[in-house]
Parts: structure tokens; sequence; C-alpha cells
């Protein structure tokens, strides 16, 4: 595997966020296509470290071996026989397997995982002349693989992410109900948010949606300070991990002055949240401050509040949330300039907060269904141009 090998890749994330994955995908200069639930795209492993490294919506990237019709297991165990397995794994690879089948004859995940573990098995046996009796010491690095059927086609990826990319490493603690990073990444890329205007979240939590935005604002690569599958990898060069990174820190904004205020009623939230951005090296560009969302006002104008305020689900109670949610109306709705971003899944939020939202979005809070209801502010009027005796 040379750097300049082109591989399939797919990027995977939530649904409802593929047009995102694939705007920053294209961000990169890659070009892409985006399907439900993923973005699939080509490039070499340089493009798999610059995609796990900054990309801050999607899930994974994962390798694509090869996608064939499955309705039989042989022909299953023969496909997956078929690809190009020796290229990827050594003969000490650790291969965990890992299935899940929609809407196809093979239905039964554990017999497509055995099934496809066996035709690995089989492959690597052939290629590095192992007898059959002897098992595979499984004891190398590890490539984990998944076998996906859907509508009878196979598709057979290996991970080159590792634990998800919503985790960044800067977060130590949790609070009671975090966004997932890469969905607050989302939130933030939904708003008409500039690094220039002010951004409150008032029920900041552990502080993901303000870390994430501070983080965009710099550009600040989200995979940074983190590890990756790949890096276990002998035939993925370590130099191009390494210079992805350094290319990275070097493209961080030093100077620059944001104006992003977080609160929450809870103290002890305020106390991870605010370890939680020194991590992200974002201390400095949050102001963070225990407070109860009924006493937010503000003087500034043109501002953005995002904010992701408990549902009432958990409690299987929406009318708990109620009296909160016309608390926030009456403390946002005079705020005209201001452009709004509620998330929750309360179907009668409008109901409650008292206006109707310009737009709503539907998004996924990992299980749970839930709409980004947004309020667009008034804008700012077109600095005036005087020429001589003519306004434009
Ligand atoms: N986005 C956050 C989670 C927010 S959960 C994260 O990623 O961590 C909702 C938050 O609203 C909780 O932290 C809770 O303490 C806060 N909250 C509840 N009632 C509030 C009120 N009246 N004023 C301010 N914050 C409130």
């Amino acid at each position: 595997m040379t750097k300049e090998t082109k591989l399939k890749l797919v990027a995977a994330c939530a649904a409802g966020m593929e047009a995102l994955v694939g705007r920053e995908i294209r961000n990169l200069g890659i070009e892409c296509q985006v399907e439900n639930g993923k973005v699939l795209f080509e490039g070499t492993i340089v493009d798999i470290a610059r995609t796990n490294v900054w990309l801050r919506t999607a899930d994974r990237i994962k390798i694509i071996l090869g996608e064939f019709p499955a309705t039989t297991f042989d022909g299953l165990f023969e496909g997956v026989k078929a690809l190009a397995w020796e290229e990827f794994l050594p003969l000490d690879a650790e291969f965990p397997v890992a299935g899940k089948s929609i809407k196809s004859k093979l239905f039964s995940t554990p017999d497509v995982q055995s099934i496809t573990k066996k035709a690995i098995v089989n492959k690597l046996r052939e290629v590095y002349h192992r007898p059959a009796s002897v098992p595979l010491a499984e004891t190398g690095s590890k490539f984990p693989i998944e076998v996906a059927l859907r509508n009878d086609i196979a598709t057979l990826t290996i991970d080159t992410t590792g634990s998800s990319l919503f985790k960044r490493g800067y977060r130590t603690e949790k609070g009671g109900a975090p966004l997932k990073e890469n969905m607050a990444a989302a939130l933030m890329m939904l708003t008409n948010w500039y690094p220039d205007k002010p951004l409150v979240d008032f029920t900041c939590g552990s502080g993901t949606i303000p870390i994430e935005a501070a983080l965009i604002a710099r550009n600040i690569a989200p995979g940074l300070k983190r590890n990756f599958q790949f890096e276990e990898w002998g035939w993925f060069d370590k130099n191009v991990l390494a210079e992805v990174k350094a290319a990275a820190r070097s493209e961080i904004k030093q100077d620059l002055t944001l104006d992003i205020l977080a609160t929450d009623i809870d103290h002890r939230l305020i106390e991870i949240a605010k370890e939680n951005a020194r991590l992200a090296g974002v201390a400095e560009d949050i102001e963070f401050k225990q407070m109860r969302l009924q006493d937010f006002h503000t003087e500034k104008e043109y501002g953005v509040l995002v904010s992701n305020p408990p549902y009432g689900e958990r409690l299987g109670d929406f009318s708990a949330v109620k009296p909160l949610y016309r608390e926030m109306g009456e403390v946002l709705i005079p705020l005209e300039t201001w452009s709004k971003y509620i998330l929750t899944s309360d179907l009668m939020f409008e109901e409650h907060f008292g206006a109707k939202a310009t737009k709503k979005r539907k998004l996924y809070n990992g299980a749970l269904r839930v709409d980004y209801y947004q309020y667009w502010g008034k804008r700012k009027p077109r600095e005036q141009k005087i020429e001589k005796g003519t306004e434009v």
C-alpha cells in the first residue's frame, strides 16, 4: 500500500447528518457521494488520516473491501473469500467480525458473521500457506470487520477509526444528558453563527455545544488529540498521521477573540464544562457561569443562541418541561435580532415557547427523534455606503 493507492472509503454517520458530512468531505477537496446514513468517496491513506482527523459530524471512516450479491451462505462464503484480505490483514491479525442484515434472505446475523469469519480465515490460510489444523493466532493488530447485508447485497468493510469520532478526547465527565460531540458540531454548522457574533448556550450542561463552536471558530481539528485504529496497522505509513496532525496544528487560528457565553442552572455541570473546555484547548474562548435561563438577558444584538434543554422524555412527562419552554419564550422572543436554535423531542415545543419556528429540521439525538427549531433573527441592515450624493 503506497501513499498513492486509491481505496474505496465510506464515512458512516447518524441519519440526518449525511449532507453535513458530505459538505465537510468536499471542504477537504475530496469528491463524494451522499447516501442514507453514509457518504462514499475514494481516497488514499492520507485521506483516511485527514478525514479521521478533520470530520466533525461523521461517526467513522471505513475501507470498503467489496460488495456483491449474496442470497445463500455458499455465495456469501465464496464472495468474501474472493476479496483481497491479504492486502490488509497480516497473518497474525486480530479480526473480529460484526454483522448486520436488513431486508435480506440471509437474515441470521450470527450465521452471516461466522460464515464471513470462516471465509477470511480460509483465505488467509491459503495465502499464507497455513494448515487447516492450526488455528490463526490473532495476536497481532486489530482490524474490525463488518459484513452488512442490505437488499441481498453484502458489503465488507474494515473500520479505520476505532472508538467513534464523536469521542474527541476532551470530555472527561459527561453530566446527565450530554449531546454527542458530532451532534453538537452539526447543530452549530446548521446555524448562521460566525465567529464575530455573540453565541450563547444557556443550558450548556457539560459544555459540548460551546466547545464545538469554539473548535470550529478556531479551525481546531476535532481529532487532533485522539488515536485511531489505523495507527496499529503495519502497512499504514506511520508518518502520515503525524504529518496530517502537524498540518492541522499549523492551521489553527490563533488571533481571534470569541464572544461565547455558556450557562447552566447546575453549578457542578459548569465545573465539568470548564474542565472539558480546558482539555479541548478553548477555555479562554468561553465564559462559563451558573445561572437559571430565566435570568438571561443581554444588551447585545445579532447574536445566536443554541440550546439543548431538558426534554422531559426521561421522566416520561412532557408537562414537566412546559413551564420551562414557556419561560424560554418569554426570555428569547423579545430578542428580535437574535437567531435562536432549540433542539427538543417535544412536538408541542412551539406552542409552549409561544412562537412558530422559521424552520424545523428533523434529527436524531442517539435513538431519539428530535426537531431542531430554528428562529431566525432580524438581519443586520447593510452598512450604508454613502458616496457623493448617492445612497446605495
Ligand atoms: N448539551 C448539554 C446537555 C444539556 S441537558 C451537554 O452536551 O452536556 C439540559 C441542561 O439544562 C442540563 O444541564 C440542566 O442542568 C439544564 N437546565 C435545566 N433547567 C434549567 C434552567 N431553568 N436554567 C438553566 N439550565 C437548566
